[in-house]
């Protein structure tokens, strides 16, 4: 599957791109059109919904959020398998260990294609 790559950052509500073990993912999130083909955007950064420039059209953030797609670009950090999918863009918490404690992140999680490793891309963590 070869897939469409991002031109530029404004199309994306979301990207990534880190090192994981002896691989690497790049996963973004390209922004949402109204179905009358309008930009979908929030009022106000904590704003519950989105509003579409072109015909006013409401949608809530959970269904913008629930229908999102990442693109994904990888290498499996397990067998080394390099691959590109898409998949729907949902996110969960996971538990990793971080220095020595177990914490719970926010982790958007995919499979390899070839040996069927779950790997996981969390939240970026400070510090
Ligand atoms: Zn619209
Ligand atoms: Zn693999």
């Amino acid at each position: 599957m070869v897939i469409q790559r991002p031109k530029s950052m404004s199309e994306l509500d979301y990207y990534t791109r880190r090192a994981i073990g002896e691989g690497k993912a790049e996963v973004w999130v390209t922004k949402q059109k109204c179905s009358c083909g309008g930009v979908l955007k929030k009022p106000k950064m904590r704003a519950t919904e989105y509003i579409c420039e072109s015909c006013e059209k409401i949608v809530p953030k959970e269904d913008y959020e629930s229908s999102e797609i990442a693109g994904i670009v990888y290498t499996c950090p397990k067998c080394k398998h390099s691959a590109e999918k898409e998949e729907p863009f949902k996110r969960k918490k996971v538990g990793i260990i971080i220095k020595g404690k177990r914490k719970s992140v926010l982790s958007f999680t995919f499979e390899c294609d070839s040996c069927h490793e779950k790997i996981n891309v969390t939240k970026k963590l400070k510090g």
